[in-house]
């Protein structure tokens, strides 16, 4: 049973994930690198071990039930618990999305991923993150699910493209936290979303302006809160996020 700090973070093989691993991993935290993919996992935890991190593979599709089970397993039979979960992984499920034409099995693709995905996640490592005595839960949004951004006069400016997958999946993710916020308000746990801004990466065609190292830094903030920190809220580098 590892002593250290464990942390799960989904979709970590590359972009912004692999720099959070990274970055949870400099504090000298045990990191699971939760990715579907066996080649890209066992190159993302030899790089990460390169770099000194205590870094361990999770096969972790986050769409698959029985997938999903294992990680949890794995989880618990080499920490014995889990103190943070950063649900991280994420598709576009690919551009563009305008509502008039969108085939609604790509709507289905994304929530499946984005939502259904995190809430997946989150009720299998939940047993495990009540053995922990701070609990932390980041669920990795984007100011593009934020209705307040989408419904402002210069929404084509600050709230990226039309998108009716992608975007409102980042909505219904924010929801979901809410109400796992509610659900679990008498215990320990901090829940909170995190926006890493527009960083470049595969997800945008490494169109974004941002490096994965500064996207990863929200999610490193929240995942390392006190126990007098905030929970049910949605944060950015430059604070809060109207939701
Ligand atoms: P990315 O480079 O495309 O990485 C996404 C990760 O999610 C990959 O590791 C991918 O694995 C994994 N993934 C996708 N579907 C999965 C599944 N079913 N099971 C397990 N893993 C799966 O994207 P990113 O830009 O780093 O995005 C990370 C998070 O930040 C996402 O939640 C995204 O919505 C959010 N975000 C990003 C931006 C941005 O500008 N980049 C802005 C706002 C929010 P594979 O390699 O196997 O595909």
């Amino acid at each position: 049973m590892s002593e250290r700090t464990t942390a799960l973070v989904t979709g970590a093989n590359k972009g912004i994930g692999y720099e959070i691993t990274r970055g949870l991993g400099a504090l000298g935290w045990s990191v699971g690198v939760g990715a579907r993919d066996e080649k890209r996992r066992a190159a993302a935890v030899e790089r990460l071990c390169a770099d000194g991190v205590d870094a361990f593979g999770v096969p972790l599709d986050v769409t698959d039930d029985a997938s999903v089970s294992a990680a949890a397993r794995l989880i618990e039979e080499r920490s014995g618990r889990l103190d943070v979960l950063v649900n991280n992984a994420a598709i576009t499920g690919g551009m563009p999305q305008e509502p008039t034409r969108v085939d609604p099995a790509t709507v289905l693709k994304v929530v499946e991923t984005n939502v259904i995905g995190v809430i997946r996640v989150t009720n299998a490592m939940l047993p495990l993150l009540r053995r922990s005595a701070a609990p932390r839960i980041v669920n990795m949004s984007s100011s593009v699910g934020s209705l307040t951004r989408q419904s402002a006069p210069d929404a084509d400016r600050t709230a990226g493209p039309v998108a009716v997958a992608y975007a409102p999946s980042k909505t219904f993710l924010n929801a979901v936290t809410l109400q796992y916020v509610r659900e679990l308000s008498g215990t320990n746990i901090l829940i909170n979303a995190g926006c890493p801004g527009y960083v470049a990466t595969d997800l945008n065609g490494f169109q974004g302006v941002r490096t994965p190292e500064q996207g990863a830094a929200i999610a490193i903030e929240l995942a390392t809160l006190p126990d007098d920190g905030p929970t049910g809220k949605f944060f950015n580098d430059a604070g809060v996020v109207p939701w």
